[in-house]
């Protein structure tokens, strides 16, 4: 592997680091010599500037992918961090558990998951995952490696969970499962008019459903803005496995075809994804795989954004005026016409995480690709920036390669009180464009 190697998922921007050093062994941690302007990179799956480092040097933690210890009756998993969710629900699955929580790929590591503290579709219910984390050895430039449990070291404990790879190299991670009776998930995907009628059924099926998500069309304008496909489910019993199996396809969209993203493939993919579900509620039993990481069944998706990449743009919004406020910035978003085929809409609850720079908070969430088209790319994100920024909501670091310093710092209140957990000898080019 070699620099290029070491982009983030959405190849923009292109900051190489200097050097690489790929990590065996846990013991070859032992006498680890963590200079300056060091940074953990997981699987690269984030959206921007998290997993980059110009210029410094890149731990490689992907080979320190062992299970370290399995409470099979209580559902308690200890691994070490380089693991992917991929080989933790191959692991568990089979033994009846499942993660509490998944982002919408499974290929990334554990490090990633805390380090980003990522979100599912059942925030509504479940927290971050971080919500979940029980312990986490964290080894730091002084070359001690320090034990974090909500007692022990619990300052450090808050500070990496969702630290951005600044409070050190992660080793292992300890957290808990849930219980499932199928690997199959039973799901209602539901077609809604426009945004107001998603508010509606997103109220609705908050309290029926552990998780939820919808996909919205982005190109529609007047009173189907905001039309779209709410997918609601949880895990299916053993008796609703039995009753009906049927095999169905990923509940969020990708047109598998197409070469290449323009305005126009856009626009009709959205038209005939809307209308491809022709009753009003479908009903399905289906694997969790294409319920959950849809986008991991097509291989090389990112590509047809071309060779200058792509930004991923996540803010929540809080519930006071949300359905005026996300009205707005939908105007905003149809009239540039440059929305794509991947936006999403979620709610997320008030479970608080013990993440000092978490990002989710109790409201509506919009994550929505763009073609990276230079400066008027650039230009949409800064004016919907600013509406997040006036509305109380926040952007996610994780998915970020652009937000100004002044919006990350009023976003993360808690950020002042962080910087005494970062480690002195991890950075990152995200740290270094927002400090
Ligand atoms: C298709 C797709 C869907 C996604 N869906 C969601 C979603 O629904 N919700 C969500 O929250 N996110 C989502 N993401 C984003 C992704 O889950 C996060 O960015 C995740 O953190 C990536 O993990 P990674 O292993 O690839 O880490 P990387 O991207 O390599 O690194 C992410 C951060 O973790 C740090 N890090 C990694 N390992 C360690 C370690 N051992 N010690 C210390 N720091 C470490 C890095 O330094 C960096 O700051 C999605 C991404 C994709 C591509």
């Amino acid at each position: 592997m070699n620099n290029i190697n070491y982009l983030s998922f959405n190849k923009y921007p292109k900051l190489y680091p200097q050097s690489i050093i790929t990590l065996g062994w846990l013991t070859d941690l032992d006498n680890l010599r963590i200079n300056p302007l060091s940074l953990c990179y997981g699987m690269g799956k984030s959206y921007g500037d998290v997993c980059l480092n110009e210029g410094g040097t890149i731990f490689d933690i992907t080979n320190l992918n062992h299970i370290i210890d399995f409470d099979e009756k209580n559902g308690i998993i200890k691994c070490e961090a380089g693991i992917t969710l991929d080989k933790i629900l191959e692991f568990v699955v089979p033994k009846g558990w499942f993660l509490p929580v998944t982002p919408g790929t499974k290929f990334i590591t554990l490090g990633g998951a805390v380090a980003n503290d990522v979100h599912g579709k059942n925030h509504h219910t479940a927290g971050t995952f971080g919500s979940h984390v029980t312990e986490i050895e964290l080894l730091r430039s002084d070359n001690i490696t320090y034990k974090c449990t909500k007692n022990e070291n619990r300052e450090l404990f808050c500070a990496t969970i969702g630290g951005l790879g600044l409070t050190g190299l992660i080793k292992s991670v300890e957290f808990g499962l849930i219980p499932i009776e199928t690997p199959f998930m039973y799901v209602e995907n539901i077609k809604f008019d426009n945004l107001d009628a998603f508010f509606d059924l997103n109220e609705e099926s908050e309290k029926l459903f552990p998780y939820t998500v919808s996909w919205v069309d982005c190109t529609t304008k007047g009173k189907k803005m905001g039309r779209g496909i709410y997918m609601r489910g949880r895990h299916a019993t053993k008796s609703e496995v039995n009753k009906s199996f049927e095999m169905k396809e990923g509940a969020i969209p990708f047109p598998i075809e197409a070469r290449f993203i323009n305005n126009f493939t856009v626009k009709t993919f959205n038209k005939l994804y809307y209308s491809k579900q022709l009753s009003k509620i479908s009903t399905q039993i289906v694997p969790f795989e294409p319920y959950f990481y849809p986008l991991d069944m097509i291989n090389g998706w990112e590509k047809a954004y071309g060779k200058n990449g792509f930004l991923q743009h996540q803010f929540v919004l809080p519930y006071d005026n949300c359905k005026k406020n996300m009205q707005q910035i939908f105007e905003i978003i149809v009239n540039s016409g440059m929305s794509s085929f991947l936006t999403v809409l979620k709610s997320f609850g008030d479970a608080k995480s013990p993440g000092m720079l978490s990002f989710p908070k109790k409201g509506i969430t919009l994550a929505i690709d763009y073609r990276m088209e230079g400066n008027k790319t650039l230009e949409l994100l800064n004016k919907i920036d600013k509406l997040v920024s006036k509305n109380n909501g926040r952007l996610y670091p994780g998915k970020d390669a652009r937000m100004s310093r002044e919006h990350f710092h009023q976003f993360y209140p808690n950020f002042g009180e962080f910087q005494s957990y970062k480690d002195s000898n991890f950075s990152s080019s995200f740290y270094r464009r927002i400090k």
